[in-house]
């Protein structure tokens, strides 16, 4: 029997083919396809402008820097995520806090956030970004977080880093309809890839523009942006402090054939899901539930124990036999560098008494019916 890990991608002869392609071509960066790949995904999701990245934690810096978020301000996230998108306040110098998350969903309590925003009213310390995070490829609650935004003046970064694929309401998550910013992550593990690689969408020009600018050194080539006519054809000025965030074009070439089977990919992950729902029902946990309002891409298939040290028995139980479960999220603000910047366990219980209980089971377009089957048969041989 082989590992099989909780998440990994899936690769055809095409994806090969397409990055062969790029190596036999003149442009190895900074040609054709990059903004092909982007054109492919705002069209996908139905958000008018797409800036791709080498990751989406560079996708969240630029975001961030597009919003001009900087020292003094407040970016608040849910602490039941990767560190990413915590960490991209900090990149600004800005001060991160965290919004608890829903027991249910396990996604930002929109209770908890609208808690959080009237004291911080009353204290004037009102956050400028609160990026919501689709945990599992479920959508947040994002119209009750985009009324709040009105109200409090807040902008929002979603990332979806785990949700491309998936949709909320009447639309694709990235459409940035509840959203100035979503972001994309296109790493192994996640839903289509790019090797390393991700995506800001945006339906703001201004914003896009910022992004390009801050994803490749703050140079610009347009001379309406420029403080003086151009010298020449060879002319170029830097405006701004940027960074070299730039994709490859052979990124963006596997970026382009993996799109065009994120659906099967999105759709197997569901059947998975599915079967999973119905033969690990009646066991002493609890499935991931799914709200009726979207369509999760199921990034992650999570259940939840009863006791942490059940889940640890059996996340070893389960390793010894060569599967690959895993632990999503250990809570941010747990982590050694947060708790040296002075957050304190105890400060998010629903997040914390999460994380104890969670196990997350192998789910990806690849997984096999026989591989899902003795998933299923040894968790079984667990509780017996
Ligand atoms: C994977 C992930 C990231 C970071 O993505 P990279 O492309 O690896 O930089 C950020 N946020 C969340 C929620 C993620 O799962």
């Amino acid at each position: 029997m082989n590992f099989i890990p909780y998440g990994r991608q899936n690769i055809s002869e095409k994806d090969i083919d397409a990055v062969i392609d790029v190596l036999k071509s003149d442009f190895l960066t900074q040609g054709p396809r990059v903004p092909q790949f982007e054109e492919s995904v705002a069209r996908y999701v139905g958000a008018s402008y797409a800036v791709s990245v080498n990751s989406a934690t560079s996708a969240l810096h630029i975001a961030c820097m597009a919003l001009d978020l900087k020292a003094g301000d407040w970016l608040w996230t849910s602490p039941n995520t990767f560190v990413a998108s915590a960490n991209c306040a900090l990149y600004c110098g800005a001060n991160v806090s965290f919004v608890d998350i829903d027991p249910k969903t396990y996604n930002m309590s929109t209770t908890a956030l609208e808690i959080k925003l009237k004291k911080a009213k009353a204290e004037g310390c009102l956050p400028k970004v609160v990026i919501p995070v689709a945990f599992a490829g479920q959508s947040c609650s994002m119209a009750k977080i985009k009324k709040l935004s009105e109200e409090y003046g807040f902008y929002i970064i979603e990332d979806a880093s785990h949700a491309i694929g998936g949709h909320y309401k009447e639309h694709k998550i990235g459409a940035c309809r509840y959203s100035d910013i979503t972001i994309f992550s296109f790493h192994p593990v996640k839903i289509i890839t790019t090797a390393e690689g991700g995506m800001a969408l945006t339906n703001n020009e201004n914003l896009a523009d910022k992004m390009r600018l801050y994803r490749s050194h703050g140079i610009t080539r347009n001379e309406h942006d420029m403080t003086k006519c151009s010298e020449g054809g060879w002319y170029y000025q830097q405006i701004t402090l940027g960074l070299n965030y730039r994709m490859t074009e052979l990124q963006a070439a596997l970026g382009i054939s993996q799109l065009e089977k994120i659906d099967d990919f999105v759709a197997c992950r569901h059947k998975m899901a599915m079967r999973y729902n119905e033969k690990l029902s009646g066991f002493p946990f609890a499935l991931p539930h799914q709200e009726n309002d979207g369509y999760s891409a199921l990034h992650l298939y999570p259940i939840l124990l009863s006791e942490s040290a059940q889940r640890k028995s059996l996340f070893n139980f389960l390793r010894d036999r060569k599967i690959g479960v895993n632990v999503h999220y250990i809570p941010v603000h747990t982590q050694p560098y947060f708790q040296n910047l002075g957050y304190e366990i105890g400060d998010y219980p629903e997040a914390e008494n999460y994380y104890t209980r969670t196990l997350s089971l192998p789910i990806y377009a690849d997984l096999t019916t026989t591989d899902q089957d003795y998933v299923i048969s040894s968790i079984r041989e667990f509780f017996r």
